[in-house]
């Protein structure tokens, strides 16, 4: 059992104590099972969450009406969620209401895809309803009963087989496939920020090329967010192997193959309902990516984009297949006389104090044109040079 499996045991076994099943689900045990790092453990139950709030003394209602209750011990959090059945799915999306069950079987059964339905219990026994543990081994991926049925009780799920198939770089089966060409429309009832984490964790997956490649097969692509005429873009963005390290590179290169202006840039990003944050840096990004490719990064460029976006954009030109010396670029940056406004030997009180120069625009397009001279080399960032330089000017 991986550390993580041990430090959680007591809980398992003072679930089991007071007479209720308990296993550990999901993600960590098929990644246990890979071989790969886990982040968080999910402990399923067939306790009621107030039965599971008797037993222990710290817990937090993080998710009571879906069944989850977190029992912190020794710092560490860990969910337990009731065994329950999602019946009443309404307009393809996952249901609000649940419906707490005391059998795994049941729990197992309204889960996505087999490697995701597998349990595991505090002897390291593995329950295999679905055979996930053969589709782990031939590394497949697979909707846990009629795919076309599943994808109708919630689209996501066309979204995360894909995703995985990226992630963990698994084929995915041909039956859950053709249910996801069938069934991809539905995905336009999906919440934005469901599809927006899936389509992040694909880009950002092992093998995105293979997960692109079963979007495109299935046209997928076409129902996410500002995706249905981006054809072109697709197809080449399968023929690229990706690398990327954050989402900022995601949608810097995105915005470049779609060939879109700061505008449209942002559009795309609010359509996603990314963050402001976000969007600045993809922007940012995006524009020195441009002077990269055309071979026109210089000065201004170099202290628009500042090394985090300077590093965004080398990473995504890297992608595109341009030859690029992130060494030679930062030394550049770092070579430059000042970094920002503020590195500046003057500012506006400054200018007005001793240069005598009046408050408003004038005083703007002074220190503007400072900025400008110093950034050039043609000032020396002195508050006495800068001045005289005024003086006579
Ligand atoms: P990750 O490593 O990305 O967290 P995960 O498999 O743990 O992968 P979660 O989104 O954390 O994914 O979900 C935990 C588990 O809940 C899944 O393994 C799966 O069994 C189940 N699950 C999650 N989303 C769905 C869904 N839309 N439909 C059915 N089951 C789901
Ligand atoms: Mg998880």
């Amino acid at each position: 059992l991986p550390v993580q499996f041990q430090a959680a045991l007591p809980i398992l076994e003072t679930i089991q104590a007071a007479g209720f099943e308990a296993y550990f689900v999901g993600g960590s045990v098929r990644d246990t099972l890979l071989g790969l790092p886990i982040h968080d453990v999910d402990i399923a139950s067939s306790a009621y969450p107030q039965e599971i709030k008797a037993l222990f003394q710290k817990t937090v209602d993080t998710g009571i009406e879906h069944g989850t209750v977190m029992v912190l011990d020794h710092g560490q959090g860990y969910e337990i969620t009731t065994f329950r059945t999602e019946s009443t799915y309404q307009d393809f999306r996952r249901p609000d209401k649940v419906e707490f069950v005391r059998s795994l079987e049941e729990d197992l059964k309204r889960r996505d895809l087999t490697i995701n339905a597998l349990a595991m219990d505090a002897q390291g026994q593995i329950v295999d309803l679905f055979h996930g543990l053969e589709d782990l081994d031939a590394q497949v991926i697979r909707a846990v009963g009629d795919a076309s049925e599943r994808f109708h009780e919630d689209a996501l799920r066309m979204m995360r087989a894909v995703r995985f198939a990226s992630q963990l770089d698994f084929s995915l089966e041909a039956e859950t496939a053709q249910a996801i060409a069938v069934n991809a429309p539905l995905l336009e009832k999906i919440a934005v920020e469901r599809i927006h984490v899936e389509w992040i964790k694909l880009m950002l997956g092992k093998n995105p090329a293979r997960g692109l490649a079963s979007l495109v097969a299935t046209k997928l692509y076409q129902f996410c967010p500002s995706f249905a005429k981006q054809a072109p873009v697709f197809d080449r963005l399968t023929q690229l192997e990706l690398q990327l390290d954050d989402e900022a590179q995601v949608w810097t290169l995105l915005a470049y193959l779609m060939d879109l202006d700061v505008k449209q840039t942002n559009m795309l990003l609010r359509q996603w309902k990314s963050s402001k944050d976000l969007m600045g840096q993809v922007v940012t990004a995006l524009t020195a990516l441009r002077a990269i490719t055309q071979n026109s990064v210089d000065q201004f460029v170099l202290y628009a984009t500042g090394p985090k976006g300077l590093a965004t954009a080398s990473q995504v030109a890297v992608q595109l297949g341009f030859k690029i010396d992130l060494k030679q670029l930062q030394a550049s940056y770092a070579a430059l006389p000042i970094k920002s406004k503020k590195d500046l030997a003057v500012d506006g009180g400054i200018l007005i104090k001793e240069a005598g120069i009046k408050p408003g625009p004038g005083l703007g397009k002074i220190l503007a044109f400072l900025e400008k001279e110093v950034l050039l080399g043609r000032l020396l960032n002195e508050k006495t040079t800068l001045l005289a330089a005024l003086a006579t000017k």
